[in-house]
């Protein structure tokens, strides 16, 4: 992802190269009417910088849209050698050179938004630096005349004022990057606190048929089967009765981590109801499921939970059957009626079982 701050660095950046491709083309273009005489060395000195400009552009999209590095700010030296290419093309078009010397302002406006505001001061010492070089080696020109001193200081004004007008939009920027960075919080909290069950913080009833819907729909394109478990605690009301509805929550909690560590990575686990949990065991057999569930029900068994100085054990019941789909637009509801009906033998023929089914139930329409 892709934050504020490097996207505008990047559509500045990218800007500044399009406009120097776009110079070097008009420059091409109209080299001999430009240059007149010296057109030819013009045009070998174009052409070597076309080339600089070429290499810039290619290692801007290779670092920004082939590797996806975020660090695509221009280095120095490139600010540097584009400053000495317009000195060299003001050089050669030095008849225009009252006209064209407005481009330093163009360079310096375009530098500073490139680049750090702190040194706004250095581009503009660069710039009067290029701009005083050019006035001395056009003979003509004296260096001390209002038109230079006018120059020089319209540069320092001009760097002055982009430096306050982008320490502004760093400001803003800074300001939208919290915010930004606070709405994707907030908005991932949100998404947290509508998928998760607020208790055990575990899949809620509408995040289970989310993933139920689409492992069915893997199971049809892999025509493999899948297994479906109905945990549910034993007597959870007499526990509540006996501790207090607050140990049934502590008890709930932990039941829900047990649960939660002795499945797989791909498994998916909810809980369904008040007491109960749903787990799905993608490219799973009935029988495999039903071991997995097994362990947990005796991890649980034997596990002891204390609340206040008091030490309470719980089991839990399960039914697991296992599906497989046949038909992507399925109606039916079996696999679920199934694992109910397991459920509740398991309940009325003693509690503290896993119970499950060979028979493999079709999804269809
Ligand atoms: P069985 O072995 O047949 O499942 O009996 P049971 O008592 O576990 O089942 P029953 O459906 O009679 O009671 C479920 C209890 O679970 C009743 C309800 O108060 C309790 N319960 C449901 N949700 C919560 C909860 O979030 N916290 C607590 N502490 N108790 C809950
Ligand atoms: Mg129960
Ligand atoms: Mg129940």
């Amino acid at each position: 992802m892709i934050n504020i701050h490097d996207f505008r660095s990047r559509v500045i950046y990218e800007f500044y190269l399009g406009l120097q491709v776009m110079s070097i083309f008009f420059l091409i273009l109209f080299n001999k009417y430009l240059f007149q005489n010296e057109f030819i060395f013009a045009l070998i000195f174009i052409i070597a910088y076309a080339s600089f400009v070429l290499i810039k552009v290619a290692q801007f999209v290779k670092k920004v849209y082939i590797n996806g590095k975020e660090d695509f700010k221009p280095f120095i030296w490139s600010v540097f050698i584009d400053g000495i290419f317009l000195c060299s093309f003001l050089y050669f078009s030095r008849n225009y050179f009252y006209i064209l010397s407005h481009l330093f302002y163009v360079y310096l406006v375009l530098i500073s938004m490139i680049s750090n505001h702190k040194l706004s001061m250095v581009y503009s010492s660069y710039t009067a630096i290029c701009y005083i070089f050019l006035v001395i080696i056009h003979e003509h020109m004296a260096l001390a005349t209002l038109d230079v001193i006018v120059h020089i200081s319209l540069f320092y004004l001009l760097g002055h004022i982009m430096s306050t007008i982008v320490n502004e939009i760093n400001k803003l920027e800074s300001r939208m990057c919290y915010m930004y960075n606070d709405l994707e919080h907030k908005n991932n909290l949100l998404s947290e606190m509508v998928s998760k069950d607020f208790l055990t913080n575990l899949n809620n009833h509408k995040t289970f048929y989310i993933y139920y819907k689409d492992i069915i729909l893997r199971s049809c394109e892999s025509k493999s089967a899948f297994g479906l478990a109905i945990l549910d605690i034993d007597d959870f009301k007499k526990i509540n009765d006996t501790y207090g509805h607050l140990a049934g929550d502590k008890i709930l909690q932990e039941i829900s981590f047990l649960i939660q560590a002795n499945i797989r990575k791909n498994d998916v686990v909810a809980r369904y109801g008040g007491e109960e949990f749903a787990i799905l065991f993608p490219d799973t057999s009935a029988k495999d499921s039903a071991d997995i569930c097994e362990r947990i029900r005796n991890i649980i068994e034997t596990h002891v939970i204390s609340v206040d100085n008091q030490s309470i054990s719980v089991t839990i019941s399960g039914g697991v059957a296992g599906g497989i789909c046949t038909d992507p637009y399925y109606r039916n509801n079996n696999l679920f009626d199934s694992a109910d009906q397991l459920l509740y033998k398991a309940k009325s023929e003693g509690k503290n079982q896993i119970i499950f089914s060979q028979e493999l139930i079709l999804i269809s329409g």
